[in-house]
């Protein structure tokens, strides 16, 4: 297979011209001064951690395919030898998938924030209403669909986040919308409605989209709005992700240490998963772990708001925002999550759209593991690392042949069989 190299550029000018580039940030600090500056720290993750546990049971009778995991919603750390040749010659490094996109429930890493979300303000409402105490077995909140039925739950959304909010509230019993921005996917639209969701559309984008949703849940005082441009929840659900990985990475006998680093590379839309996968993997493997976002060229508005100091939407720089990558399809990052990642975030890279099918491809053929569009731009990130500036940063942060790189992969699998078809072949 042919695939054009990815050779991106340091040079900032590249950002407004929609150009590839690397950002690094010359604003983060050592994990030991960045960490204590944040209103929030370990105790909330492990508060979230406990919260999935105690739903788990629940999980796992109402998504049978939860069993095996017993109810615990987590993704293979994947190695990837192939992949890594085909990308490098003479790579010393090891290259791990964390495949997010086999997720169960919802099929990308909206598995982890947004059920969390919808599993939290559930809980609320049980001790509020007096169905569960401490101690309380959750399996059997689903006996309360007719309660829950007399609350709704409003989300903008590119698609994943409408599909995650979407299935998991309507399974509790929620009255449930989903207001989609002119990017989401058909087929994600239809599966929602075949759950009973109400799909809103909209021709704008996600912005828009969320604008309206807030407007909606505002006007209900039974509403619950999940707020993906500034949700704490959402942020900590993803959050959670780190200990998990911790786990899989002490289990399959990869040291992470000084002379170790790890390497993780995220795609970003909003900035709420790879934000708060980066906080907490800081917080579990302090300044061994590197974290660097994906953005496509024409949305990149975490970069954005790095460059400019503030998050403000990418057409004020001239930019589309418009990208195939759905799940990315954000004009404004989240003033929380750029807040939290100022001093955290280790750099960033920025792709165009026409390297992610190649890139899916050649993840399909070299592993044998579908991902969408969106995910694949995380292959991209590594690739940047073994161009020649990512080479100087890594030399910069004396990291050789022991490193270990991981790609993020966000998504794919609920992409139904006639698109899969298209995509890879
Ligand atoms: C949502 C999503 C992302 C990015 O998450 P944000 O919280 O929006 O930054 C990345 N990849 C996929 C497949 C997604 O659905």
């Amino acid at each position: 297979m042919t695939m054009q190299l990815y050779l991106p550029t340091t040079d900032k000018k590249a950002l407004y011209n929609a150009a590839e580039m690397l950002f690094l940030n010359r604003d983060r600090l050592p994990c030991s001064e960045a960490l204590p500056l944040l209103p929030f720290g370990m105790p909330e993750i492990l508060d979230a951690s406990e919260r999935l546990e105690r739903f788990a049971p629940f999980i796992k009778r109402v998504f049978p395919e939860t069993c095996e995991s017993n109810g615990i919603i987590e993704s293979p750390l994947i190695e990837t030898p192939h992949l890594l040749s085909a990308l490098s010659r003479n790579s010393q490094v090891r290259l791990f998938v964390k495949m997010d996109a086999l997720l169960p429930i919802a099929g990308s890493v909206k598995s982890r924030g947004g059920i969390y979300e919808v599993l939290k303000h559930t809980e609320e409402l049980a001790l509020k209403h007096g169905l569960i105490k401490e101690n309380s077995d959750y399996k059997n909140l689903c006996e309360y669909r007719e309660l829950f039925s007399k609350y709704a739950i409003h989300v903008g959304s590119t698609g994943n986040l409408g599909l995650s909010i979407g299935i998991m509230s309507a399974a509790i019993g929620y009255k449930v919308t989903v207001h989609m921005s002119c990017d989401a996917k058909q087929w994600k639209k239809d599966l929602l409605r075949e759950k009973g969701v109400t799909v809103m559309e909209y021709a704008a984008d996600y912005q828009s989209a969320v604008r309206h949703g807030r407007e909606k849940s505002a006007a209900d005082e039974t509403s619950h709005f999940i707020d993906d441009e500034n949700s704490l929840d959402l942020f900590m659900g993803y959050a959670v992700a780190a200990l998990r990985l911790k786990k899989q990475l002490e289990t399959q006998n990869i040291p992470v240490d000084k002379a170790h680093p790890l390497f993780v590379y995220l795609p970003c839309g909003v900035g709420g998963a790879p934000g708060g996968i980066t906080f907490g993997l800081k917080q579990v493997f302090g300044d061994d772990v590197h974290c660097f976002f994906v953005e496509p060229v024409n949305a990149p508005c975490m970069l954005t708001a790095f460059i400019k100091g503030e998050c403000v939407p990418v057409s004020e720089i001239g930019l589309s925002g418009v990208t195939e990558a759905d799940g990315l399809a954000v004009p404004c990052a989240s003033k929380l999550v750029y807040s939290a990642m100022k001093q955290l975030m280790d750099g960033e890279f920025t792709v165009q759209d026409s390297r992610l099918i190649p890139r899916l491809r050649l993840l399909y053929e070299t592993e044998e593991l579908f991902i969408e569009p969106s995910a694949a731009s995380a292959i991209c990130g590594f690739e940047g690392m073994l161009s020649p500036v990512g080479q100087e940063y890594l030399q910069s942060v004396g990291a050789g042949c022991g490193s270990t790189h991981i790609l993020w992969a966000t998504g794919g699998r609920l992409v139904p069989e006639n698109e899969r078809r298209q995509l890879i072949k």
